[in-house]
């Protein structure tokens, strides 16, 4: 299992064929797990997942970006999905990686990228979350973070409790805005939890927190149905107002229990990825989940 994930992982990040599948339109069972190829499409998901009663946040699909023209293109394709969402009064907000938009070229490059982007979904009043990507470049995030954080008030991170720094950082974050995950790649001993088992108790703890410690909104993002109750429990157990969090979950992934948890009156939101950039992202939900392999394979055969 962890040789099939590592595997995975590493075919993630291969430079070539997330190139060479950006030509190729959603395939291999991609749609699955991806909101559209453009932000026409995705605004048509976002419309049907507001109608059964949650929010989204979206994720215009990009990695590895390491071209300043290239950069410049996320960017504005971002911008356009704010443009839209304003115009379509759909309820969604914001996730950015920060390599999108020319982190690996220049600090600085990035950040200009990014304040436009603040500051195009603040004059519409949507909060924008900065997705946490792999350990590499976690300390150019969190700074990114705290800069910004002294200019915005609509932005926030991510914190994956298979990492270290995530105990004092959800302190240090307890009043901001947080989404709160496990984690999706592979990071060293030296910097992260390796056993599931210790993961899944960091992560309870980290979100338990968040909630009490402070007055930030946290994010709830997993699919774990066993960390969900027993979260819901806490909540309920400790008084903790239902407006102060929210479930989250990825498109495609278990979604009638997102509205069982819609059902008993708890807030939840979907994280959309949309865009042709699609091969990264869909090879960490197959090293995640490995049945995910069967849609692959469906693909395949059907063509
Ligand atoms: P897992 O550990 O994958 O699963 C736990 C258990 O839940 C499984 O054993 C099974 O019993 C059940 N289960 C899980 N999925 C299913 C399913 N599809 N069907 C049936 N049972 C299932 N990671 C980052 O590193 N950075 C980010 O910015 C980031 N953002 C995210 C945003 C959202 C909204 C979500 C949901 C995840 C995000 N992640 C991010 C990914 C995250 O770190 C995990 O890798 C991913 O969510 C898998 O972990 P899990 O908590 O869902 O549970």
């Amino acid at each position: 299992m962890g040789l099939f994930r590592d595997t995975v992982i590493q075919l993630s990040e291969n430079k070539t064929l997330n190139d060479l599948t950006k030509q190729m339109g959603l395939k291999f069972g991609a749609r699955k797990f991806v909101g559209g190829v453009d932000t026409e499409e995705a605004i048509e998901t976002f419309k049907s997942i507001n109608a059964d009663g949650m929010s989204v946040t979206f994720d215009n699909l990009g990695e590895f970006i390491t071209d300043t023209m290239d950069a410049t293109y996320e960017k504005d394709l971002i911008l356009e999905m704010i443009k839209a969402i304003d115009e379509h009064k759909v309820n969604a907000h914001c996730s950015v990686k920060l390599t999108q938009i020319g982190l690996d070229i220049d600090y600085e490059f990035c950040k200009t990228n990014f304040r436009e982007i603040l500051e195009a979904a603040k004059q519409v009043g949507i909060f924008v979350n900065i997705d946490m990507e792999s350990y590499r470049v976690y300390d150019a995030t969190m700074r990114m973070l705290d800069e910004m954080l002294e200019e915005f008030d609509n932005v926030g991170t991510v914190l994956q409790s298979y990492l270290f720094d995530s105990e004092e950082d959800v302190i240090k974050h307890k009043d901001e805005r947080v989404r709160i995950v496990k984690g999706a790649y592979k990071e060293d001993p030296s910097v992260a939890l390796q056993e599931r088992e210790s993961i899944d108790i960091a992560f309870e703890e980290l979100i338990k927190k968040h909630l009490t410690e402070g007055t930030g909104f946290t994010s709830i993002a997993t699919h774990d149905h066993n960390i969900i109750y027993n979260i819901m429990d806490f909540v309920e157990r400790e008084n903790i107002d239902k407006d102060t969090f929210e479930f989250q979950m990825l498109y495609g992934f278990r979604y009638d229990l997102a509205k069982q948890i819609v059902k008993k009156g708890y807030s939840m939101c979907i994280y959309v990825p949309y865009g042709n950039d699609w091969y990264a992202y869909f090879m960490r939900r197959i090293a995640e989940r490995p049945q995910n392999v069967n849609l692959l394979v469906k693909d395949l055969m059907d063509n």
